[in-house]
């Protein structure tokens, strides 16, 4: 069975992450989204199971107790995480997996997993990054600033990251995401185990039926 490729995608709060993700996973077959856990208040809206595991401080800690965890973080005095099954039930059914997570977060997937792929996405201005936040309209004042005071210390760590994407015109912030998904899959390794078969009928020293 073959692998999937894990993507890391990491951005400020408001830069689009989740409504770009959404949209990809929408228009593209065999990648899937890791459902994070976290004790972050649900936003209305937000689902539970779908958006994320919501849960609370104790049962978090005991799960990191457990090792239960494939990497965590405090990200805005809230514990976010990924859960190992969560990620590695998909990866083994050779579907591709995203993780949004924070640059915490993805330094510690590098190094358990060095064949990740990952992606930071940018906003075009800090102005334009505070009027998605706002307009956003699902968090309070005070959410909001302290968001835009922690977006340039996660933007810092943009160099740790294979690839960059700005996203300013959302369609073309998509095309991006996508065509680096899709170029993943066409490496000779991943086309080799993917087409085995293929590539044995190809090669055979048997003659050819005509
Ligand atoms: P949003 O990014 O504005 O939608 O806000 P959220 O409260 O949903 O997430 C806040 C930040 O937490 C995100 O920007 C992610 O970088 C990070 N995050 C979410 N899930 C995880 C996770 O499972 N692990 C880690 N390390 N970070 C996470
Ligand atoms: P994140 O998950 O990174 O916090 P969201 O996906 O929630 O970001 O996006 C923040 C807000 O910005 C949302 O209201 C979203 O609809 C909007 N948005 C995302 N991308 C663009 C874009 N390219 N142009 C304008 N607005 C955008
Ligand atoms: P809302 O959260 O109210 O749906 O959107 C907030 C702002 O982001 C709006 O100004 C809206 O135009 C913009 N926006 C939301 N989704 C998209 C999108 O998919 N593409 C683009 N270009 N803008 C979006």
């Amino acid at each position: 069975m073959s692998q999937g490729t894990l993507f890391i995608i990491s951005a400020p709060s408001g830069a689009g992450k989740t409504s770009l993700v959404r949209e990809l996973i929408e228009n593209l077959d065999g990648i899937q989204v890791s459902v994070s856990h976290t004790t972050r208040a649900r936003r209305e809206g937000e689902v539970n199971g779908v958006n994320y595991h919501f849960t609370n401080i104790a049962d978090f800690e005991a799960m990191i107790e457990h090792g239960e965890f494939f990497e965590h973080a405090k990200v805005f005095d809230n514990y976010y995480g990924t859960s190992r099954c969560a990620a590695q039930t998909v990866l083994d059914a050779g579907q591709d997996v995203i993780l949004e997570i924070d640059w915490q977060g993805a330094q510690q997937v590098r190094e358990q997993m060095p064949s990740a792929v990952s992606i930071f996405i940018l906003p075009p201005s800090r102005s334009e990054l505070e009027r998605r936040l706002s307009s956003r309209g699902t968090d309070e004042h005070a959410v909001i600033a302290r968001r835009m005071r922690d977006a340039v210390s996660e933007m810092s760590h943009f160099d740790e990251y294979d690839y960059l994407v700005i996203n300013d015109d959302f369609t073309t912030a998509l095309q991006a995401l996508q065509s680096l998904v899709i170029s993943r899959r066409l490496t000779r390794e991943s086309m080799q185990v993917r087409h085995a078969p293929l590539l044995d009928a190809l090669l055979s020293q048997a003659p050819s039926v005509e």
